[in-house]
């Protein structure tokens, strides 16, 4: 048995794409990149749409548009993944984390104005496992306190937060296209923004520091080379026209270990609704009842990677990680290091079959008895 943890869905329609930039003359910014950024802003409904090579690298230049730097605080979850902290250091700032939720493992608005200091300039709201945050309440406090949203919705393309998309709400939304991501064009991102100045900040420090009216040997400003192929370009509008037919495949997966997993009270399952949202699945985490340590957790992840089924420990905390050991302000994250120490995500992806998805079941039981 070898059920892996994520897999993309290429399809004949990707390959025929990128066979046919692979016979242009046309290998980066051509007209792959402008069509995949059309169906991106339009799909999400916000004005512009920017191609770059990663998430992680949408998330710098985000910041970096914003002219967030060095002296400035950037208000986190840390419970996420560790990209959305780094650009904030990246640029210099200092990240400020905030504790999640328990039940949508989103980050809780109800702690984030204690977080604020004169320094703060901005929030950066993660959209967890493809669950939209509580925008209506991050928005209000932001514009209390004058500070940007930026949107870390690289899990959670097409989820709805009251009859709009995530990634339609803050000064710039990042979104991600990692082979594990809903939609993948093997490495990507995309920045998206409602306001034109900061379209244009972003397109030249994509490239190089070119503003549209710079040529090419002329660098306005500093930039860096975040640009995303046609290759890529092309698989990602291939991507983005099947998007309703790959979340509703995602969603039928999620239903059915729902359907399996429901009753057995030694796990949580994720949410399954929420009130006023949409959720596009990422991934399928459940979480140990809280009587279960690290320890616990630990084994039932052994028990299914020796049976082959891939599994992993989202998300271990960015402020546990060894990278960020000598952060100044040590916090303790109650919710965020429980949470960290009891979840487990299944085995999740737009084909996975009834019968592995019951393999999954029967050896997660399995497992799970052996705790006893
Ligand atoms: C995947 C992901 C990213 C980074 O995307 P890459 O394309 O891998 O750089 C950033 N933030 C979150 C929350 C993610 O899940």
């Amino acid at each position: 048995m070898n059920i892996p943890l994520s897999q993309p869905d290429i399809t004949d329609a990707e390959i025929d794409a990128v066979v046919s930039v692979m016979r242009s003359s046309r290998l980066s910014i051509g007209p792959s990149q402008q069509e995949f950024e059309s169906l991106f802003a339009s799909y999400i409904g916000v004005a512009h749409a920017v191609a770059v090579s990663s998430g992680t690298a949408g998330l710098h230049l985000a910041l970096l548009a914003l002219g967030i730097g060095p002296q400035d605080e950037v208000i986190v979850p840390s419970f996420t993944f560790i990209a959305a902290v780094n650009a904030i250091r990246y640029v210099g700032a200092d990240p400020i984390f905030i504790d999640i939720e328990l039940q949508t493992m989103n980050l809780n608005p109800a702690l984030i104005e204690a977080a604020i200091s004169a320094r703060t300039r901005a929030i950066v709201v993660v959209h967890t496992f493809g669950l939209p945050a509580e925008m209506d309440s991050i928005l209000a406090i932001a514009r209390r306190h004058n500070l940007f949203v930026i949107e870390d919705a690289c899990e959670a393309i097409g989820a709805e937060y009251r009859g709009k998309k995530a990634g339609s709400f803050g000064d710039a939304a990042v979104f991600a296209f990692y082979p594990n991501k809903q939609i993948t064009t093997g490495e990507g991102g995309m920045v998206l923004t409602p306001h034109a100045r900061i379209e244009r900040e972003l397109r030249a420090l994509r490239n190089q520091g070119r503003y549209e009216s710079d040529d090419w040997l002329q660098h306005s400003i500093i930039g860096y080379n975040y640009r995303l192929s046609e290759i890529a370009c092309a698989i990602g509008a291939v991507q983005m026209k099947r998007i309703e037919s790959i979340l509703g495949s995602r969603k039928s997966v999620a239903e059915k270990y729902h359907r399996r997993l429901a009753g057995d009270r030694r796990i949580e399952l994720p949410p399954n609704t929420i009130a006023g949202c949409s959720i596009s699945w990422f991934v399928y985490v459940i979480r140990l009842h809280n009587r279960y340590s690290r320890l616990h957790r630990d084994a039932v992840l052994d028990a299914l990677g020796l049976a082959g089924i891939g599994c992993a420990r989202y998300f271990a905390p960015v402020h546990l990680q060894p990278a960020y050991a000598g952060l100044k302000r040590m916090q303790h994250l109650p919710v965020s290091e429980s949470v960290g120490e009891r979840t487990i995500a299944l085995p999740f992806y737009n084909h996975l079959s009834d019968a592995d998805i019951d393999y999954v079941y029967d050896q997660l039981k399995r497992a799970l008895d052996g705790l006893e």
